[in-house]
């Protein structure tokens, strides 16, 4: 489980940049809120906690204790720039080495690939939030609030989408993070290599399998003349995991996989309550 932690800078009382009508604290939110929903929606095995989740502010030390506390793997600080330029800039404490610059290098380029905005480049600066989270570290500022072209790309949706689909694409390469799928069928195979005076039989006996069941696994190969040196499937195992959704139950899905409840049970160390998390990859045959 990758632990991130997105800070939406500024919030309640600090409203952060303000210009052409825009306020930075809403548009960290914005930005944030989508990064969230995207990689819970999407991405398994990753957990986010939210500096905020409206207009409150926590101040900085409250963030940096929260991930801290937390144990976050990266704390992400979203921010809009302010004072006179145009365009994407990161930040790392000084000196971060990897996987510090591994982070930023992934993010800013994915961000950068997705908008159209100028590169201002990957910079380092001593930041309350770089400088006391005890995990590496990024803060981007997502363009300029008081530059007139960089605001009116802030006030399209698609544009706040394309920032925050940048940030997950990079959180993604940073952190080999996964997609979500439904269902993962994994087809795992056991081979015999025939041998001088081997039958269908014989061979169904030493695998505890059948003669019928050799023949469907090796349909193309003729039982009356088994080729020495081929290599016959005796056994094939398929293993199917599953996402939890919400409404799903143990039970339900032992009955729809043909599994029994206690084997689910075991297979994904089920407490004796049997509870199953949404979005949790459990193992169902
Ligand atoms: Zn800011």
């Amino acid at each position: 489980m990758v632990k991130i932690y997105i800070d939406s800078g500024h919030g309640g009382s600090d409203p952060g940049a303000v210009g052409n009508g825009l306020k930075e604290k809403n548009l960290t939110l914005q930005i944030s809120t989508r990064i969230k929903e995207i990689l819970s929606k999407e991405y398994q095995d990753v957990s986010i906690k939210m500096s905020r989740t409206g207009d409150t502010y926590p101040s900085l030390s409250d963030r940096t204790n929260q991930a801290n506390a937390w144990g976050a793997d990266f704390f992400l600080s979203i921010h809009i720039n302010s004072g006179g330029g145009t365009g994407f800039e990161s930040y790392i404490y000084p000196s971060s080495g990897t996987p510090a610059t591994t982070y930023q290098s992934a993010i800013h380029s994915e961000v950068m690939k997705l908008v159209n905005f100028t590169d201002r480049g990957k910079k380092t600066a001593n930041f309350h939030v770089l400088r006391k989270s005890t995990m590496p570290a990024l803060l981007t500022e997502n363009g300029f609030i008081d530059s007139s072209s960089d605001a009116s790309k802030l006030k399209t949706t698609s544009f706040i989408e394309a920032l925050a689909r940048g940030h997950v694409n990079g959180l993604v390469k940073a952190f080999a993070l996964k997609k979500v799928q439904e269902h993962e069928n994994i087809e795992e195979k056991t081979f015999h290599t025939v041998v001088k005076g081997d039958t269908f039989y014989s061979i169904a006996k030493d695998y505890d399998t059948t003669v019928a069941r050799l023949e469907v696994l090796n349909s193309t190969i003729d039982p009356t003349a088994l080729p020495i040196g081929k290599k016959l499937i005796v056994h094939v195992i398929e293993t199917i995991y599953y996402i939890v959704k919400k409404g799903d139950t143990v039970s339900a899905l032992a009955e729809e996989y043909g599994s029994s409840i206690n084997q689910i049970k075991a297979w994904n160390n089920l407490d004796s309550n049997y509870t199953i998390q949404i979005g949790k990859r459990l193992r169902v045959k």
